[in-house]
C-alpha cells in the first residue's frame, strides 16, 4: 500500500470543514476532506441567517461587526473561487412584541453601537398581524445559501482531488509519531470538524457540548413576498428560491434524535399565521442538531489527548456568522503559529 501524503486531513464537510479547507487550500496547503454527507447535518438544515440582534432584550451579538466584516469578505472570496453567489444581504423587520421589549428598544436606540443597526421604527407595520407596539428595521442582516455552499465546495474539492465521501471510523485513525494515518492516507495533522456528531469521537466526547435540536420548515408561499427577513421571536427567512421561505425554528435539548414532529410543525405554522399575513404549503420539514457548547464558545485548537490533532467545532446557532472568522484564526495558527486564546482551547 503506497502512502498518500497530505498536510491536513479534515473530517467533516459542513460549514466548518468547507470554510476551513478553503482557507488552507488558499494558503497552498494540501488537504483531504472526508465527509459522510449526512443529509441532516446542521449545515444542510440551517436557514443561513446572519442576524445582529437577538433575544427579547434586542441585544447586539458580541463582536458582531468584527465577525460580520470577516464573514462578508470570506463568502465573497469563496463565492468567487467556486463561482457561486453565497451571501445575500437582506432587509429585516423585527416585531416589538410588548412594552417590556419597547423599553429595551428605547435603551438600545440611545446606545452608540446600535445606531448603525436599528432604524425606522414603524408604529403600524403592515407585515405583522396584531402589531401591538410596532416594528423596527435591522441593518446588517444577511442570508448564506448553506446548501449551495456545501454542494459547490464539494464539487470544487472533488475537482482538486481533495474529497472522499465516506464515514471515518475512529478506530482506523492512528497517530504514528510524525503524522496521522488513516489507511493509506498520511497527514501532518487531522482537524476534526464533525459538528454534533463529534460526541461519537473518542477524543472529543469529553467536551462540554450543549447540543440543541432544531426543526425548520420550507414553505411555498401563497402570497407575494419581497424577500424580507421577518422576525417576531420565530422568523421567516428568504431562500434561494423567490417564493420559498424557511420558517423556524424550534429548540430542544433533551430529545436529540433527528425525527421531525407534527406538533412542532403545527406550532411554527400557528406562530406564522398569528404574527404575519403569510401562509403556504409545507414542502420540506427538517431537523438538525446545533453543535452548541455550554459556555457558548467554540472549541478550537490543538488537542491534548491526541498528537497532531486539532478541533474546530462548537459553532452553535451562529455558524454562518462566526465560522469564517475562526477558520481564518485556525489557519493562521497552523501556518504562522499565531496564538489561539485560552478561552477557545481550554477544554481540548
Ligand atoms: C434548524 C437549524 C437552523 C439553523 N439556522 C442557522 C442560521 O440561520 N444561521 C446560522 O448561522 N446557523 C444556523 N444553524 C446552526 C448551523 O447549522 C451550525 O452553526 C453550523 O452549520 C455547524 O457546522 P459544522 O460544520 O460545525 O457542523 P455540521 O454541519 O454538522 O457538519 C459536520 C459534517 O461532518 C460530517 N461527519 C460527522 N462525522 C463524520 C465521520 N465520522 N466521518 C465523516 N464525516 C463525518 C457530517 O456528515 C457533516 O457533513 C442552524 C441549525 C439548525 C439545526
Amino acid at each position: 500500500m503506497k502512502a498518500i501524503p497530505y498536510d491536513y486531513l479534515i473530517i467533516g464537510q459542513g460549514l466548518a470543514g468547507s470554510i476551513l479547507s478553503y482557507h488552507l487550500m488558499a494558503e497552498k496547503q494540501s488537504v483531504l476532506v472526508i465527509d459522510n454527507h449526512h443529509h441532516q447535518s446542521s449545515s444542510r438544515v440551517a436557514a443561513g441567517m446572519i442576524n445582529p440582534i437577538t433575544g427579547h432584550r434586542l441585544s447586539l451579538s458580541q463582536d458582531f461587526e468584527h465577525y460580520y466584516a470577516v464573514a462578508k469578505q470570506c463568502y465573497a472570496s469563496m463565492g468567487h473561487a467556486i463561482q457561486t453567489e453565497l451571501i445575500s444581504f437582506v432587509k429585516q423587520r423585527r416585531l416589538i412584541r410588548n412594552t417590556g421589549q419597547l423599553d429595551y428598544l428605547g435603551k438600545r436606540l440611545e446606545q452608540p453601537e446600535y445606531q448603525e443597526i436599528l432604524h425606522d421604527f414603524d408604529e403600524s407595520p403592515t407585515e405583522f398581524h396584531n402589531p401591538q407596539i410596532g416594528s423596527i428595521g435591522v441593518n446588517s442582516s444577511a442570508v448564506v445559501d448553506c446548501k449551495q455552499l456545501l454542494d459547490s465546495v464539494s464539487v470544487w474539492l472533488e475537482q482538486h482531488s481533495a474529497l472522499r465521501k465516506m464515514k471515518v471510523n475512529y478506530q482506523d485513525l492512528k497517530n504514528e509519531g510524525q503524522h496521522i494515518a488513516l489507511g493509506e492516507i498520511r497527514a501532518k495533522a487531522v482537524i476534526f470538524c464533525e459538528g454534533a456528531a463529534a460526541i461519537a469521537n473518542p477524543w472529543l466526547n469529553h467536551l462540554p457540548f450543549k447540543l440543541a435540536k432544531g426543526e425548520i420548515l420550507s414553505l411555498k408561499l401563497e402570497q407575494d413576498y419581497d424577500g424580507r427577513l421577518l422576525n417576531w421571536g420565530d422568523w421567516m427567512a428568504p431562500s434561494s428560491s423567490s417564493q420559498v421561505v424557511k420558517l423556524g425554528s424550534s429548540y430542544e435539548w433533551n430529545d436529540l434524535d433527528l425525527t421531525t414532529s407534527e406538533e412542532t410543525a403545527e406550532k411554527l405554522l400557528t406562530s406564522l399565521h398569528e404574527n404575519t399575513h403569510f401562509s403556504g404549503e409545507v414542502i420540506e420539514h427538517q431537523a438538525g442538531i446545533r453543535p452548541a457548547s455550554k459556555d457558548r464558545r467554540p472549541f478550537i485548537g490543538a488537542m491534548q489527548n491526541l498528537n497532531n490533532a486539532y478541533c474546530f467545532n462548537g459553532f452553535g446557532s451562529k455558524g454562518c456568522l462566526i465560522i469564517p472568522f475562526y477558520a481564518q484564526l485556525l489557519c493562521d495558527h497552523l501556518i504562522n503559529d499565531t496564538a489561539i486564546s485560552r478561552e477557545l482551547t481550554k477544554w481540548l
